[in-house]
């Protein structure tokens, strides 16, 4: 453990002390510093605690973006700096244990593997207008939506900041490509794991780190919200998602265990503020799911809800699930009810299906599919 090493002139100082007292950064790494959750100036103290230069902090933020998985890799240090800092920190704690490639459009799927042996999903997608990462925010859900495969195998554990942007740096190291865009839609529910969500957003964003900017992200919730409002004070330009899927509560509450605690009228009420300080367009899921959310009357009760609001609705045909039963609505009805929600002054889209053959599309990511045959790699 670090915690006793002295500085150069033999006193631990007090910044090294606070550093050392911070376990949220030791769990799971063997004791040692997970690099990964540092921000610079975090970077910094460590650094300092150590006896080292605070400007070393800038270059290892710098190499850790670059998807430097091993202190070795970091050329502009020395040798005996890097052998120093291997004793107490670590660069990277995920793996990627599986791959998965659709042969429909590309889509990638990767198993990572954390320090603490979970294991979860993220998705390489290719859109026109470049590659987005869609990664994982928590180790299972505890949201319970009845279409959705996150939730099955239950909760485990909250992802930190720096494991969240493993997951692209993981991505990128791998596929060699730059990603340009990143969707919080992956496993979890962002805003129950607000704190660490906010760490990475801050951490993606760093002009010396990955230097995605905030209107290139999005932020997806099944309707936590005091979660939008928090966001909507940070002063980021996030891109918010909600996943409504239904007109009404009644509907919503039987498909969805959260909307009992949360009324949709609430949520449109923090939407409203959520656009009004951030000047961003928020984003309306609803997966269509035969027989129980797409009629005709649905659409109609779902456009007078969102008049007025600065929206767009992205209509998603239902993912099968195996264990759900849920039948994706036919492509007439799925027409019918965008043909609905246009005429009455309500921008939609039909989302693109993505990696369906491999099990990536929404709904899809579960905690772990290392035992399931459904995959070929
Ligand atoms: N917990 C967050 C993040 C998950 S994002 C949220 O609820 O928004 C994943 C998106 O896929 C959500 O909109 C979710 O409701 C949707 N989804 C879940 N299961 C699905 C399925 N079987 N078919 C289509 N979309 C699904």
């Amino acid at each position: 453990m670090f915690g006793t090493r002295p500085t150069v002139d033999g006193n631990v100082s007090s910044e090294a002390v606070d550093v050392l007292q911070d376990n949220r950064i030791t769990s799971g790494h063997g004791g040692k510093k997970y690099l990964p959750d540092m921000d610079i100036s975090e970077l910094q103290q460590f650094l300092q605690s150590m006896g080292q230069q605070k400007f070393r902090a800038k270059q290892i933020f710098r190499w850790i973006a670059r998807g430097a998985s091993d202190f070795d890799e970091m050329s502009d240090l020395s040798k005996e700096l890097r052998q120093e800092l291997k004793l107490y920190a670590v660069v990277s704690g995920l793996n990627i244990r599986k791959k998965f490639v659709s042969s429909i459009d590309g889509t990638t799927k990767y198993l990572l593997e954390m320090s603490d042996g979970n294991i979860i999903e993220s998705v390489l997608m290719k859109y026109n207008h470049g590659y987005t990462a869609c990664i994982s925010s928590q180790i299972g859900c505890k949201m319970g939506c009845s279409f959705c495969a996150s939730t099955i195998a239950g909760f485990r554990r909250d992802l930190t900041g720096g494991e969240m942007l493993e997951q692209i740096l993981a991505i990128e190291r791998d596929s060699g490509i730059k990603v340009g865009n990143v969707v919080i839609m992956g496993i979890g529910e962002p805003f129950d794991n607000y704190d660490n969500v906010l760490r990475f957003l801050r951490l993606v964003h760093a002009p010396e780190g990955l230097n995605i900017g905030y209107r290139h992200i999005t932020v997806s919730t099944c309707g936590l919200v005091p979660g939008i409002l928090r966001l909507s004070d940070e002063n980021m330009q996030v891109n918010l998602a909600i996943s409504l899927h239904a007109p009404n509560d009644h509907i919503r509450q039987r498909i969805m265990p959260v909307g009992r605690k949360y009324r949709i009228d609430k949520i449109i009420e923090a939407c409203k503020i959520y656009t009004e300080k951030t000047k961003r367009r928020i984003t309306f899921e609803y997966a269509l799911i035969e027989g129980v959310n797409d009629s005709p009357e649905n659409a109609a009760e779902l456009a007078s809800r969102l008049r007025g609001l600065l929206c767009h609705v992205n209509l998603i045909p239902v993912n099968s699930v195996k264990e759900t039963g849920f039948r994706q609505s036919g492509h007439r009805k799925i027409d019918e009810f965008a043909a609905i929600l246009t005429k009455r002054g309500i921008e939609t889209t039909v989302r693109r299906e993505l990696g369906s053959d491999i099990n990536a599309a929404c709904g899809q990511l579960r905690r772990s599919e290392m035992d399931s045959d459904r995959c070929k790699s």
